[in-house]
């Protein structure tokens, strides 16, 4: 569902991302664990090209997405949902409000963003909160609205750039948690980077290690940790 090839970036002389390849099936969860500045977060935004790639190829259920033009690739990261550390919700907008932000960019008319806005906060228990603001929320709250958010548009992918790294450890867990279920539920793949071991293990069904912008272990989870 998410295949990178060869994928190398550089910032000047930095190999940020140096010749990395990984393939996600559908409905896995892989983890890219490093780091800091090993290359994760690059790497990752070059999963939906806010990075384009100086080379190698990138595959996102089956369309080349290194291959549009530009007004098709803004077409298909439609299919592409991303979270982030700090959330990045709009604090003057209520939570409906900011859930139903890609659905207006995306023209819905307002019964339908209305009837899916009312799902996702189903989806991720926060009915009681459509009316509430940001600032009233909790940070596991406002994770669980950034994450309705990004699946307002029905996308088939998520990419997770250290969404847990700004929670406590319980918070951590309830997260890491509904993501599992919501890849169960809407058969989702996830493409997630962390720093933190523990996130690899609860969540992930393969993953790489990377150090330098390489790719230096990658595999399934049980395996890889039980290397010496
Ligand atoms: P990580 O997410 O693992 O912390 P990054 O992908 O952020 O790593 O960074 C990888 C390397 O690329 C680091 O050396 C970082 O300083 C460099 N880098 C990342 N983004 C930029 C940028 N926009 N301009 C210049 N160098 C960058
Ligand atoms: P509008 O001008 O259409 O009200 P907003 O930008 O204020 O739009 O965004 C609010 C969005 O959230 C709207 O699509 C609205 O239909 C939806 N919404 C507001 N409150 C609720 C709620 N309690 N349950 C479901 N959807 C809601």
């Amino acid at each position: 569902m998410i295949t990178l090839h060869h994928v190398s970036k550089n910032y000047g002389a930095v190999r940020a991302v140096d010749d990395v390849s990984l393939d996600v099936p559908k409905g896995h969860i892989h983890g890219v664990l490093g780091r800091s500045g090993a290359g994760k977060s690059t790497l990752l935004r070059t999963a939906n090209l806010l990075e384009r790639p100086d080379s190698g190829t990138v595959a996102v259920g089956g369309t080349e997405l290194t291959a549009l033009s530009a007004s098709r690739l803004r077409t298909e990261r439609a299919r592409i949902g991303m979270v982030f550390q700090h959330f990045q919700l709009l604090d003057n907008r209520t939570v409906a409000a900011n859930i139903a932000l890609p659905l207006r960019l995306h023209k819905t008319e307002r019964s339908a963003r209305r009837a899916r806005v009312a799902e996702l906060l189903e989806l991720v228990g926060l009915t009681d909160k459509a009316d509430a603001y940001p600032a009233q929320l909790s940070g596991g709250q406002r994770q669980r609205v950034a994450i309705a958010r990004a699946l307002a548009p029905r996308p088939d992918v998520l990419l997770s750039d250290e969404a847990t790294s700004a929670l406590d450890p319980h918070t951590t867990v309830d997260i890491l948690d509904l993501l599992a279920r919501l890849r169960d539920e809407l058969d989702l793949t996830i493409l997630l980077i962390t720093h933190e071991l523990d996130v690899i293990t609860r969540i992930c069904d393969t993953a790489s290690i990377m150090d330098e912008g390489r790719v230096v272990e990658h595999g399934a989870v049980a395996g890889l940790l039980a290397e010496p």
